[in-house]
């Protein structure tokens, strides 16, 4: 069996529902995992930030445009009355509960149901447009299945089992349909995969089943060798590696969400990035292959935080990292890049919640200084340490632009540049100028 997830902009019109229904429907059987329609879930947070701050006002007013976008996504996707009626019934049933929020207390349990919605409403949808056209489909709440455990991960064995259960007990449909991105957690409660995490519910529901593929169809022909956002002339990258793969999501390529290659590589499935727009295109193949000797692609992320700890003591001092680890440890924040000399150590995080209290807390073994606004450009490919040549190819290219940390090394398949965001762009393009064309 496969898994097909559709995001955003797959499910972002009337038209592209019904492109989506025709794509899934042949005799193979799949499981067909949706996101919220494209601008949904934004409208949901801003919804939400104006319920946690008391602007009942404004929460109306985001939820009085977003339902009249689906008024008329619903006159456009169905053209028979039963079905024009019962996707009424549908909206007005999600949006007077929506409505009902601005009358309570705000809680995050509560922003948590609100985000949920999203995915309840394109996924409904989409089965009643198949119910209208007679194609048959079993819609699964994902609540029903999708958890996480008290540490945020997903809790793999329940949902297997009862992945599989359900499964089991329904054998006669082509298409199992259900929704990204939403679960329950620990204590029951609703809860999510975090933004883009559709392609993580994905992933782990192929885990699940042990699935022949793992197809996650968007907006562009597959992984580019640059971010398109930004750089012109990017190109698909048609094989790549789990880890190369792992490598790009994690560092900034958006078309994938960070964590869904694990589960992925784990059963050793191959995941298959395609375009919704353009369905014969090859798109790209991530598998367990290497391609020898060749760097795949360049990705970035920002909103980085850079630490320096300078330290005449750190000489031959056994078990000053370890101090120096602890303390990031403690506040919960994970650091992203390292690099050492014999009197300091710089590394980096993205996460600045704790940062004047990881720098005070630093103070006490050496001279702190940090700087935000940081980005990372991380290269990717098999730079195994035998080959040669390509970190001359990677300065080279960027020799007109200040760096402040380079880190190879901790893998055969990236090497990370530190600089300022505002060199972010102007790095892209000198990338792909000295490495793909
Ligand atoms: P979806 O809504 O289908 O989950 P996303 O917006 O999350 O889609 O991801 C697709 C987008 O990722 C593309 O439209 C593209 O702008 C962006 N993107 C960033 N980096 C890359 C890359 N290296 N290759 C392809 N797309 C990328
Ligand atoms: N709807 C969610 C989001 O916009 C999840 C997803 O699309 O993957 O972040
Ligand atoms: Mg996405």
């Amino acid at each position: 069996m496969k898994v097909m997830k559709f995001g955003g902009t797959s499910v972002g019109t009337a038209q592209r529902i019904k492109n989506v229904a025709k794509l899934i429907s042949n005799q193979e059987r799949k499981i067909v995992v949706l996101s919220a329609m494209s601008g949904t879930t934004s409208s949901l947070i801003d919804f939400s930030n104006y319920l946690n701050k008391k602007n009942t006002d404004g929460a109306v007013e985001v939820i009085n445009i977003l339902e009249n976008k689906y008024m008329s996504h619903i006159q456009e996707l169905f053209s028979s009355e039963p079905y024009i009626k019962k996707s009424e019934e549908l909206l007005n049933s999600i949006f007077s509960y929506l409505r009902q929020f601005t009358r309570e207390i705000f809680t995050s349990t509560q922003e948590k149901i609100i985000l949920s919605q999203g995915e309840i409403l394109s996924s409904s949808l989409m089965q009643l447009y198949l119910e209208e056209n007679n194609i048959k489909s079993l819609l699964l709440s994902a609540l029903d299945f999708m958890r996480i455990d008290k540490n945020k991960e997903p809790d793999t064995r329940y949902i297997q089992n009862k992945f599989s259960e359900i499964i089991d007990s329904n054998p006669n449909y082509d298409i199992y349909l259900t929704q990204g991105f939403i679960c329950r957690n620990a204590y029951g409660e609703i809860d999510n995969l975090e933004r883009g995490g559709s392609d993580y519910t994905a992933s782990i529901l192929g885990g699940a089943i042990l699935a022949e593929e793992i197809q996650i169809w968007t907006d562009i022909d597959g992984m580019h060798n640059n971010d398109p956002r930004f750089v012109e002339g990017t190109t698909p990258v048609r094989n790549l590696n789990f880890d190369e793969a792992a490598e790009l999501a994690y560092f900034g390529a958006k078309i994938l969400h960070p964590t869904c290659i694990l589960p992925a590589k784990i059963n050793n499935i191959p995941v298959r990035l395609l375009n919704t727009m353009e369905p014969e295109a090859q798109g790209t193949i991530i598998s367990n292959k290497l391609e020898k000797g060749k760097i795949k692609a360049v990705a970035a992320k920002d909103n980085i935080t850079s630490i320096k700890i300078k330290s005449g003591r750190m000489l031959l001092a056994f078990g000053f990292l370890r101090k120096v680890f602890e303390i990031f440890e403690s506040y919960q924040t994970p650091i992203d890049m390292i690099t050492t000399s014999e009197v300091g150590v710089a590394l980096t995080i993205d996460n600045n919640k704790h940062l004047n209290e990881i720098v005070d807390d630093l103070k006490q073994y050496g001279t702190v200084t940090f700087e935000k606004d940081m980005c990372i450009i991380c290269v990717v490919g098999d730079l195994e340490w035998n080959n040669i040549g390509f970190e001359s190819k990677i300065i080279e290219a960027l020799k007109d632009i200040p760096i402040s940390m380079i880190s190879y090394g901790g893998s055969n398949y990236n090497l990370s540049i530190l600089l300022s965001s505002e060199n972010k762009i102007n790095a892209l393009r000198a990338l792909s100028k000295n490495l793909f064309n």
